[in-house]
Formats: structure tokens, C-alpha cells, sequence
């Protein structure tokens, strides 16, 4: 069963595990996409038949507790699930409305910056949305 794997990562978070949290949890982990509630449950719910919305977010937070989803909530957008560690920095493009990162070292150095400079505050959770345009959409209009 390829569920698994998913399975062990949550046991080794403490988690319960039940089979629509491992399936949640590998939807996310192998898209690597930012997913909103809704898409998440459109995704599953074939799956599972019966699932409610309700419980898609319930399992959301149950991950998030865990450390193993992150919520970001983008400008003008929904509130989106990733598997991904907390605070790092999104790209979104104005044009096709995709989502990105910048490399990973340089959300660090960003973050790293930001916490060397802020006084002892310390920073539990930080947004950072930079809005453009991505290469594809910069390319498609003719650079
Ligand atoms: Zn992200
Ligand atoms: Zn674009």
C-alpha cells in the first residue's frame, strides 16, 4: 500500500493516523502544489467517498499542528495547504496567477535578514508575497 510510507511520517510526528490523513498528506507531499481546501477535497474525494469539506480542513489543521503542512494566506487569494515547512517567501504571478518560490537559500537569507534586524522580536510566522510576473508569462509576452 502506497500510503505507507505517509503512514510512518505521521506516526513519527505523534499524529493518529487515519487513512484520510495519509491520504491528504500525500496528495500534498508528492504535488508539492499549493492546494486550497476545496481542490484538496476534489482531489480525494473519489477516494473517499462520503469525505465532507469540513473534514479536508480538519485534517488540514491536524498537519499543520504536526509541522508537516504549511497555510499561507496570499493577497487577493484563497488560503492555500503545501507540504512545506512554515515561512517561506511566495512569487506570485499577476499575469497567470501562478505560485512559486524563490530558491530556497535565498527565503533563508531573507528570513535570516529579517530576524538579525527586528531587536529580539521573535518571528514565529512571516508572510512574504513578492507579485510580478513569472518568466513563462514574461517570455509569452515577448520579453
Ligand atoms: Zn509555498
Ligand atoms: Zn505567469
Amino acid at each position: 500500500m502506497v500510503e505507507g510510507r505517509y503512514l510512518e511520517a505521521l506516526q513519527e510526528r505523534g499524529v493518529r493516523t487515519t487513512p484520510q490523513r495519509a491520504l491528504i498528506w500525500r496528495v500534498l507531499a508528492e504535488s508539492g502544489d499549493h492546494f486550497t481546501a476545496q481542490r484538496v477535497w476534489e482531489t480525494i474525494k473519489d477516494r473517499l467517498p462520503g469525505i465532507e469539506l469540513s473534514t479536508v480542513y480538519r485534517t488540514l489543521e491536524v498537519l499543520q499542528e504536526a509541522g508537516l503542512v504549511a497555510d499561507s494566506r496570499l493577497p487577493e487569494g484563497p488560503r492555500v495547504f503545501e507540504a512545506r515547512p512554515k515561512m517561506h517567501p511566495h512569487l506570485v504571478c499577476e499575469v497567470c496567477g501562478g505560485i512559486s518560490h524563490p530558491e530556497p537559500e535565498a527565503g533563508r537569507r531573507l528570513f535570516e535578514t529579517l530576524g538579525a534586524g527586528s531587536g529580539g522580536f521573535e518571528i514565529r510566522e512571516l508572510h512574504v508575497v513578492a507579485k510580478g510576473v513569472c518568466a513563462g508569462c514574461a517570455e509569452e509576452a515577448g520579453g
